[in-house]
């Protein structure tokens, strides 16, 4: 069991053994709460260590097909048990790395420890359907096999629910991983690999490797030898993954950014409109992919949204995520930091209005880390950039619609179609909204972040290639279906 969070190096986890890069170089992962704080180090791998971990996959794909689902699944079992033994280190080492508080730490920990269940279960259910046949002397079936090795590319934000969520249900499947994680949170993913390694997979079935995306990642999705690629993050990243995947002709699954609107209807109830825009808005600092960032407000009830919106806002706590009583924590880093600061300023220059917060917090205890204020922009339009691009920060734009219908139509008018939420007691315009907005995640009366994990989860358009992630949903990914025919 991991006792306590300690300062340490964390190597690559290939073919069951924890190995040193062959450059011994370490890259430092720091505390966005406090800069001067080291997280732990872990490994800067090269082109030949990523080899290591693909060949050490390759080689276990077969004996991991064999050994059946249902002995698979009892594996996750006891990785689900050992996660949950570990839960308050991990979710502590995850506030230290990446800034979420210890609250969202613990959930999203726990969250992990659930997704394993789930898809240990999935060991003792069906591979397949048997399709009535013409021929009465045939047996007709459809049986799920496995693509092989899979990678997993991961980002940041949610570093043990996104590992989990990818790599369980690959493996329930029968496939064999490469996980690469995010540099920002890899010492996260780490510890829960060590969870992995502690339930006992045999070798080779679950790698794990740490280094730069344009380096390591590159590699990996250019291996000759893998089978399927699972990636979430940008968008400009998740092309290269298209084109790489593309030209070797094997299956590819990409989650990516998001604008996320929430509409707020003239028969909205206002108070349960803004608690749900300011944790979709505010929770995780705004770095969630269905964080809400556009909020449509019909004109009659406008000004009175705003007013409500603006007031609890201002009660919001913000410091370092580990302290009771803090509500919102630092940017994940200074990239992030700088990115939110840069489209406070580009909202400013486009003509809309700051009306609260967006500077970086001052005084000692906030000098130290990447700390800024919620921010709320009035008179959105909704060309402007800040309407238009993802700023995965504490930043809402607020836009003003004349009526249900061209709410809609502004809430479509991006290349995102991730999440999408609508407050209203009016069940014509739910209906409506169900039915014409693009968005892979439609929410009523709820806010735009969250789902269930046992419930499909993916966007469309730019957010996403369509696949779904989650529940039975992932089976469609990570199994390719065989048609069988057996003749008497
Ligand atoms: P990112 O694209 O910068 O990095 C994601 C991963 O890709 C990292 O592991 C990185 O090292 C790797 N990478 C970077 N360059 C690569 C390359 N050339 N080849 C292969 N891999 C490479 O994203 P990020 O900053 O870590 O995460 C934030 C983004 O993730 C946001 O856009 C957010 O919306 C998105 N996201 C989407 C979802 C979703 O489910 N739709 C969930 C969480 C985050």
């Amino acid at each position: 069991m991991q006792t306590a969070v300690e300062t340490k190096t964390h190597k690559n986890f290939i073919n069951n053994e924890w190995v040193e890069s062959e450059t011994k170089e370490t890259i430092k992962s720091i505390n966005p709460a406090n800069k001067s704080e080291i997280v732990g180090y872990v490994q800067n791998s090269t082109k030949s260590d990523l080899d290591k971990a693909v060949q050490a996959a390759h080689q276990a794909k077969k004996t991991w097909r064999k050994m059946g689902q249902s002995a698979r699944g009892q594996l996750l079992f006891k990785a689900a048990n050992i996660l949950e033994e570990n839960l308050d280190v991990i979710a502590e080492t995850m506030t230290r790395e990446m800034g979420k508080t210890l609250p969202e730490a613990k959930g999203e920990t726990a969250r992990g420890v659930a997704i394993l269940r789930y898809y240990a279960g999935e060991g003792m259910r069906k591979e397949g359907d048997v399709i009535p046949s013409s021929d009465k002397d045939a047996l007709m079936l459809t049986k799920r096999s496995p693509l092989g090795v899979v990678g997993v590319i991961t980002p940041w934000n949610f570093p043990v629910a996104i590992p989990i969520w990818k790599v369980a249900p690959a493996l329930v499947y029968g496939n064999t991983v490469v996980l690469k994680p995010a540099s920002e949170a890899a010492v996260t993913a780490a510890k829960v690999v060590e969870c992995f390694e502690k339930a006992g997979f045999p070798d080779g079935v679950v790698n794990f490797i740490t280094g730069s995306g344009s380096v390591i990642g590159q590699a990996l999705i250019e291996h000759p030898l893998l089978n399927a690629i699972t990636f979430t993050g940008s968008e400009t990243v998740g092309e290269g993954v298209a084109k790489a995947a593309a030209s070797k002709g094997i299956k590819y699954q990409l989650e990516m950014g998001g604008k996320n609107p929430v509409i707020v209807a003239r028969d909205a109830e206002l108070d349960k409109a803004v608690e749900a825009v300011i944790s979709g808005a505010f929770r995780s600092t705004g770095q969630k992919c269905t964080a809400t960032s556009r909020v449509i407000v019909e004109s009659e009830v406008y000004e009175d949204f705003k007013e409500k919106l603006v007031e609890a806002t201002k009660k919001i706590t913000v410091g370092d995520g580990l302290a009771e009583g803090i509500w919102m924590g630092p940017c994940a880093s200074e990239s992030q930091f700088k990115t939110v600061q840069s489209y406070i300023k580009k909202g400013k220059e486009e003509g809309a209005v700051l009306i609260l917060g967006g500077e970086p917090l001052k005084g000692e205890e906030f000098d130290r880390g990447f700390y800024i204020s919620p921010a709320i922009f009035d008179d959105v339009k909704p060309d402007m950039a800040i309407a238009q691009e993802e700023i995965f920060g504490p930043v809402i734009g607020l836009i003003k619609a004349a009526n249900l219908e061209n709410a809609i139509e502004m809430a479509n008018n991006t290349k995102y179609g991730l999440s999408a939420s609508i407050f209203t007691s009016n069940i014509g315009a739910l209906l409506e909204f169900v039915d014409e907005i693009d968005a892979g995640l439609v929410r009523v009366n709820a806010e735009s972040a969250g789902v269930e994990l046992q419930a499909p989860f993916g966007g469309m358009k730019a957010s996403s290639t369509g696949s779904r992630e989650q529940g039975e949903a992932a089976k469609e990914f990570f199994t390719a279906i065989k048609t069988v025919f057996i003749k008497a």
